[in-house]
């Protein structure tokens, strides 16, 4: 088959073996191009480790510190006539260069919110490493089934009180126009919650630590963002906002738990991704946010940041350092430095339709949204055959 580009509107329905392959082996080699981590965790687990920061937070210890991982993710595999999904090559990649270099590496593919998922993962835990010293939580999902009941909750990305209107980018006709979006009902902040908030992390921890795979003094993250006011309405004191204060709340009932120093929430820079390009308005943002960090020197993707928070602060001999009056990480100090915000700022009351292309980045946001489904590599020829059922090593 040969592999071309299918977007609709923020996603991208086929993705490049090879390509993502390339994309995995570039994130290895800038972090073989580091000193290596102080202190890495011997075995670790990465919850959505297939994509964007969960990914990036598995080839970091793997690849800069010997760290055995499992990674549990929920993507599709390719068939004969369809592409497997980015994720799922992003993966098998991943599994072919630990595999070179002599590391663990398991890979489990279906529902991480499900009670059976967490009894796999622990079997294997038994089974192989025995047990695991840090648990990386990067899920991004529009639902989840509640494991006891079978409900399911959907999430939404809405302000809350009252309706937002404020500038947005089509990435797929570069047009910037103004949207303006509803506020949620109570009704879709509580289901937010019960899909992006800390349940299902706690659940996890508890579930590990009750079999035994839990190691003593291990230590567990989950990813959160801030950002800059004008996104304050859809982001951080909307329903997503909301999901991540409940993530804070888990966050120190895992440490009351297991002990202070267990458990920490770090705020992450803004990205592309699959999730944040669903996000209204942050692509905007984004683009503008790109042209002056590039232009700063302190651009950063998913693997410097990540590479960034293993090497100060959770593979660190002195642990996580300059923690917020939340006890959070910052590893977005750089994006929301004064110099900045204040230039992201002044571009955005600029911005529009015809100027896009001088005052943005938005060249290189839909270049990185290509990347993410393995289009644009160097190297990689996109005119010839490729097949897409690749197996994972570890099976599933
Ligand atoms: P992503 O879409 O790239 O990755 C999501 C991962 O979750 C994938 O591995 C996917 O397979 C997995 N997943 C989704 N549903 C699942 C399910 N039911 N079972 C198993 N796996 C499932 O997302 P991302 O942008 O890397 O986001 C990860 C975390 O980082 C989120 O908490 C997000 O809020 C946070 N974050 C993102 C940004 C950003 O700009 N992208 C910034 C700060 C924080």
């Amino acid at each position: 088959m040969i592999i071309k580009p299918k977007t609709r509107g923020f996603i991208c329905t086929t993705a490049h073996p090879e390509g993502c392959a390339a994309n995995v082996c570039e994130q290895i080699d800038y972090v073989k191009s580091q000193p290596a981590l102080e202190d890495p965790p011997k075995n670790v687990l990465v919850i959505g480790s297939s994509t964007g920061y969960g990914l990036a937070s598995r080839i970091v210890p793997a690849f800069g510190g010997g760290a055995g991982t499992i990674g549990v993710f929920f993507e599709k595999p390719g068939t004969d006539r369809r592409t497997g999904s980015a994720g799922w090559y992003n993966s098998v990649a991943f599994e072919e260069e630990a595999q070179k270099a002599g590391l663990y590496a398991k890979s489990f593919n279906g529902d991480a919110f499900s009670n059976e998922m967490k009894e796999q993962v622990i079997a294997a835990i038994k089974d192989g490493p025995g047990q695991v010293d840090s648990v990386i939580y990067s899920l991004a999902s529009p639902r989840r089934t509640d494991p006891d009941t079978g409900e399911v909750y959907r999430s939404v990305l809405k302000p809350i009180g009252q309706a937002y209107s404020q500038k947005n980018l089509n990435t797929d006709t570069g047009e910037v126009n103004e949207i303006t979006i509803e506020p949620a009902n109570e009704e879709e902040i509580v289901q937010t919650v019960k899909v992006m908030g800390g349940e299902d992390w706690e659940l996890w921890l508890n579930a590990l630590s009750d079999a035994g795979v839990l190691a003593d003094g291990a230590n567990t993250v989950a990813y959160s963002y801030i950002g800059p006011e004008l996104t304050f309405p859809i982001y951080t004191n909307g329903t997503i906002g909301r999901a991540k204060v409940h993530l804070e709340e888990s966050a120190a009932r895992l440490n009351e738990k297991f002990g202070e120093g267990t458990a920490y929430v770090s705020v992450n820079k803004a990205l592309v991704t699959q999730a944040s390009s669903a996000i209204p308005v942050v692509p905007l943002y984004i683009s503008l946010l790109y042209k002056v960090m590039k232009e700063a020197g302190n651009h950063e993707g998913c693997i410097e940041q990540i590479q960034r928070l293993f090497a100060n602060h959770l593979a660190a001999e002195s642990g996580p350092k300059n923690l917020d009056d939340r006890n959070r990480i910052r590893i977005d100090d750089w994006e929301m430095s004064e110099p900045i915000q204040e230039a992201v700022h002044e571009l955005w009351e600029l911005a529009n339709t015809d100027n896009l292309d001088q005052i943005s980045d938005f060249s290189g946001y839909r270049e990185e949204f290509l990347k993410l489904f393995g289009f644009g590599l160097n190297g990689v020829d996109y005119d010839a055959e490729t097949d897409p059922e690749r197996p994972l090593i570890s099976g599933d």
